[in-house]
This record gives structure tokens, sequence and C-alpha cells, in this order.
């Protein structure tokens, strides 16, 4: 019978400990063969543990450990890192799909983390079909969801590669569920695009509120009340006051007005209207129809009150996310103004 040429392949073991003389020997595809230490490999590997124990032939034979399947150069990667718990950047680059592999059948938790990170890092659209069977099979939910967002993010490119041509051979199980993740992802990204439109919308109705209470208040450039002094300069929301304040005009003197069907006018009916939802000071408040609107409201309890009420409710929402989201200093400056200012909320007109 033949013998199978070996080669020993010495490792430096990267541990200060003083090592006896190895008593165990992992063998690994093409003939190469790992000399190691059995206590050091059980304490690390539960799995080499149950090896090293099971029962032996013969009393007197080595301990020989079979792990085949992957290239030698891995398996001394996975022996080197049990031996220092560190893996070099070539090492991942080269062997990071085998030593996922090995991670998981030998159960060697740390090397698994460093694994997923190693390999979520290297993910690309040309390994990203393979990785994914691979994450699934390891148990690697985190990296299993990177591989998908990925894929969906990326589908025609990696439609274009051999590893997808394969899957859809060979695994149409599989295809459909990426097929449906896409589906979904794209369903997910499309609502929160919806969302943020909206939010947008809420936000620019809000400042809407701000400036109609500030123009009806104070006064701005061209609208205010009669005895307020009018501020000449535009003020710091003048975009949104100024477009108001043409509306108010326009409000003011038009001759087809709501029930003529003017939609002009009829927007700022409904300005009007949502201000004295949004409105928490009736008695000072100088807004027009802000307390013909309340009084009507504490009158008869209207089939749409709760739609006016949903709404109020998401401008409030809208106008705390995007305070959030101004820049700190912004929000501070903002919030002096405010303190600076108590009159402006209490100020009683003539
Ligand atoms: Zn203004
Ligand atoms: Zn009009
Ligand atoms: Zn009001």
């Amino acid at each position: 019978m033949a013998q199978t040429q070996t080669q020993t392949i010495s490792i430096a073991y990267h541990t200060h400990r003083l090592l006896p003389e190895p008593d165990v020997f992992i063998h690994s595809s093409h003939g190469t063969r790992i000399p190691a230490h059995s206590a050091l490999l059980a304490s690390v590997s539960p799995v080499l543990e149950n090896l090293i124990d099971r029962p032996r032939k013969h009393r007197s034979s080595e301990t020989i450990i079979q792990i085949q399947g992957v290239p030698g150069a891995a398996v001394t990667a996975f022996v080197g890192f049990l031996y220092s718990s560190t893996c070099s950047e070539d090492e991942m680059e080269r062997f990071g799909m085998h030593l996922l592999a090995l991670s998981h059948v030998y159960m060697v938790p740390q090397l698994k983390q460093r694994c997923i990170k190693g390999l979520t890092q290297r993910l690309t659209t040309e390994n990203v079909v393979d990785v994914l069977q691979l994450a699934r099979l390891c148990d690697a939910p985190d990296l299993h969801l990177r591989c998908m967002k990925l894929l969906a993010n990326n589908f025609k490119a990696v439609e274009a590669t051999e590893g997808w041509k394969f899957l859809v051979n060979h695994d149409p199980w599989l295809e459909l569920h990426i097929l449906r993740f896409i589906d979904e992802h794209e369903i997910r990204k499309k609502k929160s695009r919806r969302h943020r439109e909206e939010q947008g919308l809420y936000a620019q109705l809000s400042e809407a509120m701000e400036c109609l209470e500030h123009i009806c208040t104070e006064g701005c450039t061209d609208v205010g009340p009669y005895d307020a002094e009018r501020e000449r300069t535009p003020c710091a929301r003048f975009a949104t006051c100024q477009g108001l304040q043409v509306l108010i005009r326009h409000f003011a003197t038009c001759q087809k007005r709501v029930n003529g069907g003017c939609v002009r006018c009829k927007r700022m009916w409904q300005l009007f209207r949502l201000h004295s939802y949004v409105c928490h000071h009736t008695d000072s408040c100088r807004v027009p129809f802000c307390r013909q609107f309340q009084l009507k409201m504490q009158q008869n309890k209207r089939k749409d009150d709760s739609r006016w009420k949903l709404l109020a409710r998401k401008l409030a929402s809208a106008k705390v996310m995007s305070s959030l989201s101004l820049p700190k200093r912004k929000r501070d400056e903002e919030m002096r103004v405010t303190i600076n200012n108590p009159g402006i909320r209490s100020y009683k007109l003539l």
C-alpha cells in the first residue's frame, strides 16, 4: 500500500506558555500534518475536545484529527488562531470563508466573530452570493442580513455574476427567498421615502402656523396688526412669511371668496382653521377667526374634528422632529430667542 506523502508543518505558536511536546497531529488535505497540544485544543473547542477524548483503537497509537475539505493553509491559519487568538488580514483575505466554516463546525465563537467582521468588510457583488450561502449554513444572521441588503441594493450587478447563475440553477428556494426580500426591501424604501416627504410637508405647515401667528401678532414686512410697530426688515423665516403675507392680502381683497370657489382663499381659510386647532391662547390670540373657530368647536362637535386634531398632532410632532434635526448651536439660539422674548406669547393688544 502506498504511503501518502505527508509534510509536517511547524507552527510558530504565538504563546508565551512553555509548551510540552506535541501529543496530537492535525492532518489536512494535501497531506499536511500539524503537530499540536491536546490540552490547548480541548480548551478552545468543545468539538476538538470530543475528538481527542474518543477512545482509540490502540492505546499507543498517536491522536490524529482529520480536517479535510479546506486548503491545508486554511487549516494552518485555523490552528494558528487556536493558539494565538489572532488572525492576520492576509489570512482573512485568503481564507475568510474557510475560517468561518471551521469556526462554526469546531465551535470557536471568537474566530467566528472575527470572520463575520472580516467577511462583512470584504463583501462585494462578486462574492456576496457565496458568502450569503455560507452565512446561512454557519448560522450567522448579521452577515446574512448584510449580504441580503447588498444584494437588494446592487441586484443588477449581482445577477451577472457566476455565483448568482449557479444559485439559480441549484437552489431555487434560496433564489425565491432572495427575490422576496428584494421586493420587501423596495417596499420598505418607498415607505420611508413617503414618510420623509410627509414629515417635510408637516414641517412646512408647522412653520406656516408659526409665521401666521407672528404676522398677526408682531407684523412682518407688508402685513401686521394695525397697532403693531411694523418690522420693515425681513424676519428669519421670510421665505414662508412672504408667501403667507401675499396670501393674506389676497384673502382680504378677493372678490370671489371661499364660497365663490376661490382656491387661494380656501387655502387661507384652512390655515386659519388649522391655527385654531393648534392655538393654546385663545383669549390673547390675534389671529383672525381663531376664537370663532374654537367657539364653534365647543358648541358642536363636528364629525371632521378628529381629522383636524390628527393633523394638529402631526404638525406638533413634525415641529419636534425638525427642531431635533437642527444643528445644536442653532437649536440653542432658537431657545434663547424664545426665552428672551417672554412677552411675545402674553402680549395683549387693545
Ligand atoms: Zn415674518
Ligand atoms: Zn380668493
Ligand atoms: Zn389663535
